[in-house]
């Protein structure tokens, strides 16, 4: 059969550990003996980033900029471990950190949802996608402990000098304080980029947030959504047979467990963070989940949610066969085709995309998987098989697909 071929090249980010060798075995067993695949490649290995002095993972932010459309690979984001564990010359920053501010984007995170492995919530039939605000709040905050008694003050000056100062708290004794931000221009290109994925996904948007509390930091994310919905996708809406909702973060958590799933809930930062969690676990597993970052000029970038499965590496160094589950990194893959194909009007790398992931989804959905999901699985027949094999039996459905 010939292989498929691309126009455009996906920008490719290589990473760490287990999933770097996933990430070659994904591409030699499951893309390349079908695809002609084109990429501009990039090395987001620890040890490329060091050599770079980090300058890779800003080339490859540019590139995706220039192309539309990457492909991550998890990679280590350095702690004093890994400094030393790699002679490292400096605690380099988050690589995900670092294309969030370049590309200004949203991260939305959905579940992939088998047969044998239930979701924990017995109303949940679709999977809920999450929206998450990748800047500031919590995340880019200021803080302090404070001794004795003493005023806190929030004061902001503007650039002419004139100050305006509000009281936080008239302290008796020792405490703590905490000053965060966030933008207008950040909170309107996350809204668009909530609007935008609804209406490519086709599903209800959900937001929350605390804004009886927060009357103005929480109020001025609903009210920057709710004026750029009335004024730009009101009607896009409509035509899509969709809508938008908001409501207070208690109430959506509340409605999230009694709902059916089948959409996507918008986050602030730090909701988004645990919320995801939250998700991800009551749907089955952080490995069981998809993970994209969309910015408002419409570049994406597609990655698995997971980190490098650090233990498993070491297993792997040491000669020993791991059981790594490569799910979400093949859908960061398909995601990016998919979305390759559309833009470059390719429709047989879709259908190509379509079929490796039933392809995922039969082989588990038959009793053949990973470790991980053998413990969740409710299938009577199981089969648990190594990193490599899992690949091999998914790479034997495809061909019968094909
Ligand atoms: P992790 O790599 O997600 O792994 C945590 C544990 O979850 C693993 O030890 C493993 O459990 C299980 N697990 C995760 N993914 C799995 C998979 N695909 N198949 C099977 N089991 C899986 O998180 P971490 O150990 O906290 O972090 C390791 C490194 O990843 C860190 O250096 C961190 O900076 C980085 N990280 C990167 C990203 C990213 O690039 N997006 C995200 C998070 C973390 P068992 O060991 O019990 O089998
Ligand atoms: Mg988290």
């Amino acid at each position: 059969m010939a292989k498929i071929i691309m126009k455009t090249p996906l920008v490719e980010m290589d990473g760490d550990e287990m999933t770097r060798i996933l990430w070659r075995w994904i591409k030699d067993i499951l893309i390349e003996p079908y695809v002609d695949l084109k990429t501009e490649y990039y090395d987001l290995g620890l040890e490329y980033r060091e050599k770079t002095k980090d300058q890779v993972t800003i080339d490859s932010a540019e590139a995706t900029k220039k192309y539309g459309v990457a492909v991550k690979c998890a990679t280590i984001t350095p702690n004093a471990a890994r400094v030393e564990e790699y002679d490292l010359s400096e605690m380099w920053k988050s690589p995900n950190g670092t294309i969030r501010a370049i590309l200004d984007g949203t991260v939305f995170r959905e579940p992939i949802v088998v047969k044998g492995i239930n979701p924990f919530v017995r109303s949940w039939k679709k999977p809920i996608s999450i929206a998450r605000h990748a800047y500031g709040d919590v995340y880019k905050n200021t803080e302090m402990k404070t001794k004795g008694a003493g005023k806190a003050e929030i004061v902001f000056t503007d650039k002419d000098g004139n100050e305006t100062r509000q009281t936080i708290h008239d302290f008796t004794d020792d405490g703590i304080i905490m000053g965060m931000h966030n933008t207008k221009k950040s909170i309107e290109s996350f809204a668009r980029a909530c609007f935008n994925y609804a209406l490519d996904k086709k599903q209800d948007l959900w937001f929350a947030t605390k804004d009886t509390i927060s009357k103005i930091y929480d109020h001025s994310f609903k009210d920057i959504f709710q004026e750029i919905y009335d004024a730009e996708y009101d009607d896009k809406f409509k035509e899509a047979n969709i809508e938008y909702f908001y409501t207070l973060i208690d109430d959506a958590v509340a409605r999230v467990v009694r709902s059916e799933g089948g959409f996507i809930w918008a986050c602030k930062n730090y909701d988004g963070d645990v919320m995801s969690d939250m998700i991800a676990s009551a749907f089955g597993s952080l490995a069981m989940m998809t993970s994209v970052l969309v910015s408002p000029e419409g570049y994406y970038e597609y990655e698995a949610a997971h980190g490098t499965v650090q233990r498993h590496y070491y297993n792997h160094l040491k000669g020993q066969e791991t059981s790594t589950n490569s799910v979400a990194t093949i859908f960061a893959w398909t995601g990016a085709l998919r979305k390759r194909g559309e833009l470059d009007e390719i429709p047989e790398l879709c259908t190509f995309a379509d079929k490796l992931e039933k392809a995922c989804c039969d082989t588990i959905e038959e009793g053949v998987m990973t470790k991980d999901l053998a413990a969740l699985s409710e299938l009577e027949n199981k089969k648990i098989v190594n990193a490599k094999e899992f690949l091999l039996e998914i790479q034997k459905r495809l061909d019968q697909m094909i």
